[in-house]
Parts: C-alpha cells; sequence; structure tokens
C-alpha cells in the first residue's frame, strides 16, 4: 500500500444459524435435500400466512452477542427490507434495522506478534436468508426457494479494520467463536459464513472517511484478503491521479483476480424499511438472558489460556491446538489417557493434523481414538517402544481401529531394553566393523552415529536407544585406552 495512505474497513459477516428448522416456519433447514422441497405457505410468502418466530435463532445471536460482549436489547423490532429480487418470492426480507437485538460489542484480534487490536461490533441482528438461482448453460435460469426463511445472523462491525491482515484476523475469530459457540459450522466455501467488506481509503491524519464501495462474493479467507488489497490498490490508484471513487458494489471475481463494479451502491433508504407488523418485538428479559448465557460454553481465547495455564503448553501449541472447538476436544480427551501433555501436543500438531488435513476432514472423523493415542504415547513414556516404533505403529493404528498393545503385542515391537542383550548386539557390531571402529580410536567422533545405527538395524528398531548409546559409548571408549 502506499505510505501516504490508510485503509478504513468494515466487515459484515452473514452466519447460517444451525438451526433445524427456519426462522418463520417449521421447515426444515437440512441442506441437499430436492430443490424446492423445505417449503410452506409462510416461507413461499401467500397471502393471509403469519410467521411464528422459532425461538432458536433469538438463544443463537443472544449468546453470540454475550460472547463479543455487546449488549443485548430488552427489546428489539423485526423489519422488512423491501427488494425485488426473483429468489425472494416475498418480496421483502424480514430483518432487523432500527432496534436490532445485540449492539456496541467487540472482540480483541491478536498479531503474530503477540499484541492486541479491539474490533468494535457495531451489532448483530437477526434475518432470512433468500433462496438459490442456478443458471444453466442453455440460458435457463432454475430458482431453488430451500434456503428461503433459513435463519441468519448478521454481525457488523466498526470501520476499525485497517488492513487485509487485520480483516483475516477479524474473521478467522469470528468464526473461532461461532463455532465453539455451536451455533453455525463457519465454513465460507459452502456459503454458511458470508462476508461483504465495506473499503474506503484516506489520506494518514485525515479524520473524514473516504467515499467506500462494498466488495461481496469473496468465499473464502484467502479471497477476502485478496479482494481487499485489490480494491485498497484501486481506490489509491484513482485518488493518486485526482480521480474521484464512485459509491458503488463491486463483485469480487476469484479467477481473474480482480472486482467488478455490480451496480452504484443503494442507500438504506432505498430499501423502504418498515416494522414487521406480522411479528411481535422480541422481548429478552434479564431472566431469560441469564438463562441463555448459562450455556455459555468455553470461548477460544479462554481455552487457550487454560492449555497454557493448566497444562503448560508453549502459547504457539495452544493456538494451533484452539483453532478449532474439534481440536481442543480431541486434545482434552487424549490427555484423560496420558498425562503427557507436551507429546500428546506435538502428536496432534504433527502427525494427527498432517493427516487430517491431508484427507480434508474434521478430526472428529479421523480414525485413530484419542484414548488410543494416549495409549501409544503411554507406551513411549513407560519404555515399552521407542519413540521411532511408535510412529510405526500410529502408521498401522491409521489402517484399522486398534489398540496401540494389541500391535505392539502382534508384531513383536516391544523395545529392548535388556542391556546384557544390547551388550551382546554392540560387541557384534564392533567386531563385525573393525575398520570404522580403528577409524573412531583416531578420533573421528563421527562414525559414532554408524555404530548406533547398526545396533538399530540388528534389532529391527527395537533397541532403547539412551541403552545403546551409554553401551557403545562405553565400549568404544574401553577400546581406545
Ligand atoms: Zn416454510
Amino acid at each position: 500500500m502506499n505510505e501516504k495512505y490508510e485503509a478504513v474497513i468494515g466487515l459484515e459477516v452473514h452466519a447460517q444459524l444451525l438451526t433445524e428448522s427456519k426462522a418463520f416456519c417449521g421447515c426444515s433447514t437440512k441442506f441437499g435435500n430436492s430443490p424446492n422441497s423445505n417449503v410452506c405457505p409462510i416461507c413461499l410468502g401467500h397471502p393471509g400466512v403469519l410467521p411464528v418466530l422459532n425461538k432458536k435463532v433469538v438463544e443463537f445471536t443472544v449468546l453470540m452477542g454475550l460472547a463479543t460482549n455487546c449488549t443485548i436489547n430488552e427489546k428489539s423490532i423485526f423489519a422488512r427490507k423491501n427488494y425485488f429480487y426473483p429468489d425472494l418470492p416475498k418480496g421483502f426480507q424480514t430483518s432487523q434495522y432500527e432496534e436490532p437485538i445485540c449492539e456496541h460489542g467487540h472482540i480483541n484480534i491478536e498479531f503474530q506478534d503477540g499484541t492486541t487490536k479491539k474490533i468494535g461490533i457495531t451489532r448483530i441482528h437477526m434475518e432470512e436468508d433468500a433462496g438459490k438461482l442456478i443458471h444453466d448453460q442453455s440460458y435457463n435460469s432454475l430458482i431453488d426457494v430451500n434456503r428461503c426463511g433459513v435463519p441468519l445472523m448478521e454481525i457488523v462491525s466498526e470501520p476499525d479494520i485497517r488492513s487485509s491482515t487485520e480483516a483475516y484476523l477479524y474473521l478467522t475469530k469470528i468464526k473461532q467463536i461461532v463455532q465453539y459457540l455451536g451455533i453455525c459450522d463457519g465454513n465460507m466455501e459452502e456459503g454458511s459464513l458470508r462476508c461483504d467488506a465495506n473499503v474506503s481509503v484516506r489520506l494518514k491524519g485525515e479524520k473524514k472517511f473516504g467515499t467506500k464501495t462494498e466488495i461481496k462474493n469473496m468465499n473464502s479467507f484467502r479471497n477476502v484478503e485478496r479482494a481487499i488489497n485489490f480494491e485498497i490498490d484501486r481506490q489509491i490508484e484513482i485518488l493518486e491521479d485526482d480521480g474521484k471513487i464512485t459509491q458503488e458494489t463491486l463483485l469480487w471475481d476469484a479467477d481473474l483476480n480482480q472486482a467488478f463494479s455490480m451496480r452504484s451502491k443503494e442507500e438504506a433508504h432505498d430499501y423502504r424499511y418498515f416494522p414487521e407488523p406480522d411479528l411481535m418485538p422480541v422481548i429478552v428479559n434479564e431472566d431469560w438472558k441469564n438463562e441463555i448465557s448459562r450455556k455459555m460454553p468455553e470461548l477460544p481465547d479462554e481455552r487457550k489460556d487454560k492449555l497454557i495455564l493448566k497444562y503448560n503448553l508453549p502459547k504457539y501449541d495452544a493456538e494451533v491446538l484452539t483453532q478449532t472447538k474439534s481440536i481442543a476436544d480431541y486434545f482434552e480427551k487424549v490427555i484423560e489417557t496420558t498425562d503427557d501433555y507436551k507429546s500428546a501436543s506435538n502428536w496432534i500438531m504433527t502427525d494427527v493434523l498432517k493427516v487430517v488435513n491431508d484427507e480434508k476432514i474434521d478430526i472428529q472423523d479421523f480414525s485413530v481414538q484419542p484414548e488410543n493415542l494416549g495409549e501409544l504415547l503411554n507406551l513411549i513414556k513407560n519404555g515399552t517402544i521407542s519413540g521411532k516404533i511408535a510412529k510405526e505403529v500410529f502408521q498401522e493404528m491409521l489402517k484399522e481401529n486398534r489398540t496401540p498393545s494389541e500391535i505392539v503385542k502382534e508384531k513383536n515391537l516391544v523395545q529392548i531394553s535388556d542391556s546384557v542383550e544390547i551388550e551382546r548386539i554392540v560387541e557384534t557390531v564392533l567386531t563385525n566393523n573393525k575398520s570404522q571402529v580403528k577409524q573412531y580410536i583416531n578420533g573421528e567422533e563421527k562414525v559414532f552415529g554408524f555404530f548406533v545405527g547398526q545396533v538399530m538395524k540388528e534389532t529391527k528398531g527395537k533397541a532403547n536407544p539412551k541403552t545403546v548409546n551409554e553401551l557403545l559409548r562405553k565400549k568404544l571408549e574401553l577400546l581406545k585406552s
């Protein structure tokens, strides 16, 4: 970015709530049902029908508000946002406008150097989703209204974000929180978490905001970063050429790595918002608020602190292990079986997450049960197997659901810690490799590793490495003198 300028960014995040039924009717929210099957007169907007608010939608949104330090408004109201779009049979979207349910919150984002920044949350409100248009190759447009009325929560940030990196960190945090709360699966690629960015630039030190544009259609975290960078550069270029920024909505094209103008930006009053006459105001009194707050699970930051303080893990480990709730859960299940916390962390961060990432699965679906991994770590700790053999056992565990003890027994992998037996092998190795022994005596220390390797080869990797090292050192030093 040109040093003279600074970017001012606000994000609007839409999170699809994980309720069983839609926001204002009893239709299923199940994804993947045949098109236009999850519908009823209410979500199709037939005349004379009345919506009924799903209580879960309120609870989930309040939970999010509490998790992001918002004020929960005792009274909030729904509004009709009027616009024409073919995927919205009602002709308006039921949303909240003037009196949203949550306001004045914030979250903290953390940079790599450990510093943090507070990003304000203007408001969080409830609304419903629209349907889906599918444009086929023979120029037909098809419509699937299964998604009409599926509950969304819109989280609007203050324009506190100053770079694409900050936007990325903010979004990551929001995703983490909704996943920990269990109110949204947070999947951006599948559209259950969507993000629009309002971007403007201004000269550094300037108090007034520049003209902003809104970018839509960024369907991954990476694309949010790329689109924001694109837009910042584009606006600076215009200003540098003495041009004027047009207030407009842009669509991000991930393939072309560019944003294209979609329409001139509408103003809120264009939507002719008015209070929804068919829905009562939503009242969240102290009792209900307290009841919801009692359901608050441990949030990512608390969980991270616990891993550092209670299990003595480095900050880096704690961050990796709490990036998703399911990874943190897996870790905590492993350490129900073993008290070797650091090894558990190391194994999960490397061996386990490698498989999980390669197979593109959630750790919940990982084939090795946490108690089996815990048992494997215990076998290393009590000297039954070496760390090296453990990797081999782990590979077997990936293939079929068996306990490490069974595998160790069946494959005869128990570590040889018997020093008499190891001593015998050490002697054989030294006798069979006279020239290397001579090298060692002449001061070539580096052949030591060769001897270790030979002993390991003889024992198929099963010798206790510590005993091998000690015995080899002792024997060779004797030969030297
Ligand atoms: Zn319905």
